[in-house]
């Protein structure tokens, strides 16, 4: 019994009890001791060249049949316009590069700032697509709605609130957008997910799962919901056939991040230095974020962070991310203790939804007196936020 049993993985930054991961005796987290490690979190997603070229190859008939048929249509497909960098020049390269017209739909779920809405409108009149162009606002009631209930009836042991939020109002925000679609006859959906946003579907989502991501989730929420609520669904009796074919180009074609932003900067698309490549702009998530650090001693981010930490190719480079991200950790630990992490947004999102941080506090309570990793939460929230991870 001579082995020293420490905090932080010697090879990445999980931590000990991080939703439910452990540190072995030689230093080593569950995803360091074993690369198919799999975590409701995070698992790690591996594409092989083929299926990367085969994927490609798909891509480039799908454009090359796209471009025969331009002109049958108004539109030759839909892409989804978050008014981010990756969504703005997946919309230069259909324009500017295949000659191709997209319909664009932007989604805002309740948390788009005027700021941000004025920008939309302002690149959408650079490229002269305003008039190829909504903006839904219309499903913000039901996406209030889900995130109240979500907030509420968060149960899982092991599964960050933040993840839960993140994949099932993806799955709505999709689901919109296909319904456009399918009111247009438009055949392909394009979203600009960047290369390492491979959740659950690598390339395309197969129409089945669009089907059933397009069905209301979880399970009890469909009691809480009317038929205001419903229209933004698929429902059961949908033809699978109708649907379009739902898309991440990024997945297979070239990514290079600096030539995106360079890009659309000189055309004045985004305003210059914008968008931290790590940290969502989702008040949605960082309010999870709140629940799942008091729920379950986690900075949510901590699995992808780790997972960047890994990918570094040589022992100075990895340690030197590794030091990088613990501070970070400690930084966005910290701030949700100190009420200083989002705290405008993280209010402004309670309000909204209709639950008090006293009621969040009662849930997370009731949760964690039931956990037998109890202990272990409560030291990680003030190993964290008191800046001692090594
Ligand atoms: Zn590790």
């Amino acid at each position: 019994m001579s082995n020293i049993k420490k905090d932080v993985c010697d090879n990445c930054i999980i931590y000990d009890g991080l939703f439910g991961l452990e540190i072995n005796s030689k230093g080593l987290c569950n995803f360091c001791e074993d690369p198919n490690h799999v975590n409701p979190n995070w698992r790690k997603v591996r594409i092989d060249n083929p299926t990367r070229q085969k994927r490609l190859m798909e891509w480039n008939e799908i454009i090359r049949t796209l471009q025969d048929k331009n002109g049958q249509n108004e539109y030759s497909c839909v892409i989804g316009y978050s008014g981010g960098k990756d969504s703005t020049a997946l919309i230069d390269t259909f324009i500017n590069e295949y000659n191709l017209k997209p319909f664009l739909v932007t989604i805002n779920t309740g948390f788009m700032t005027d700021i941000a809405k004025d920008n939309i409108r302002k690149s959408l009149d650079k490229m002269n697509l305003s008039k190829d162009h909504i903006f839904v606002e219309d499903a913000i009631p039901t996406f209030i709605k889900l995130y109240r209930h979500l907030f509420l009836n968060h149960l899982s042991a092991e599964k960050a609130l933040a993840a839960d939020v993140c994949h099932t109002c993806t799955d709505l925000i999709h689901t919109v957008i296909v319904k456009e679609a399918i009111k247009k006859k438009i055949d392909y959906v394009f979203i600009g997910f960047s290369p390492d946003q491979i959740a659950r579907y690598f390339f395309k989502t197969p129409k089945k799962d669009t089907y059933n991501d397009g069905l209301p989730r979880p399970q009890e929420f469909k009691k809480e919901i009317n038929n205001e609520d419903l229209k933004w669904y698929l429902n059961e009796n949908t033809n699978i056939d109708i649907l379009p074919q739902v898309i991440y180009p990024y997945h297979v074609i070239e990514y290079d991040e600096n030539e995106i932003i360079n890009r659309i900067e000189a055309k004045g698309l985004i305003d210059k230095g914008k968008g931290d490549p790590v940290l969502t702009n989702c008040h949605v998530i960082k309010a999870a974020m709140y629940y799942d650090f008091y729920r379950y001693g986690a900075i949510f981010y901590a699995v992808q962070y780790a997972e960047l930490v890994r990918q570094k190719d040589n022992d100075i480079e990895r340690e030197k991310a590794r030091k990088y991200y613990l501070r970070l950790m400690s930084r966005i630990g910290k701030n949700i203790k100190n009420d200083n992490f989002d705290s405008e947004g993280y209010e402004n999102f309670l309000k909204k939804i209709g639950i008090t941080k006293d009621i969040i506090f009662k849930i997370i309570e009731n949760q964690r007196k039931n956990d037998p990793n109890l202990k272990k939460i409560l030291k990680n929230i003030d190993v964290i936020s008191n800046k001692r991870l090594k």
